[in-house]
């Protein structure tokens, strides 16, 4: 399961990013591009069940999803699409270039006080 990996991922970024003296984690936050190919739910699902009875019970994956942008070299305008043809919507060029929505990272790790 590809979600599985990826949860196992971060959690082994976290744990490595963590200041010595066990500090409890409270949020991680991550970004998510509709294109990346990750289920937010699937990989929610999996970072807490892997978390569970260990130092990072408790924690919460926050995931913020990016959605899928192009900008369109003809006419430069952006567009944000839900399919996956790679159109501008202003001049319906296919010249265009992928902007966002293959993102996959981690943008923050919030402790617990
Ligand atoms: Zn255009």
């Amino acid at each position: 399961m590809h979600e599985l990996s990826i949860a196992q991922e971060i959690i082994n970024i976290v744990k490595t990013s963590l200041p010595d003296g066990h500090q409890k984690v409270k949020n991680v936050k991550i970004r998510v591009g509709k294109l990346s190919g990750v289920l937010s739910d699937s990989l929610k699902f999996c970072f807490e069940s892997i978390i569970y009875q260990t130092e990072l019970e408790g924690a919460l994956l926050v995931i913020e999803e990016i959605p899928v942008q192009i900008k369109c070299n003809e006419c430069n305008s952006i567009s944000i699409i839900d399919n996956p043809f790679f159109q501008c919507k202003n001049c319906q060029s296919f010249d265009v270039q992928l902007i966002s929505g293959k993102e996959l990272e981690i943008t923050e790790i919030e402790l617990e006080d």
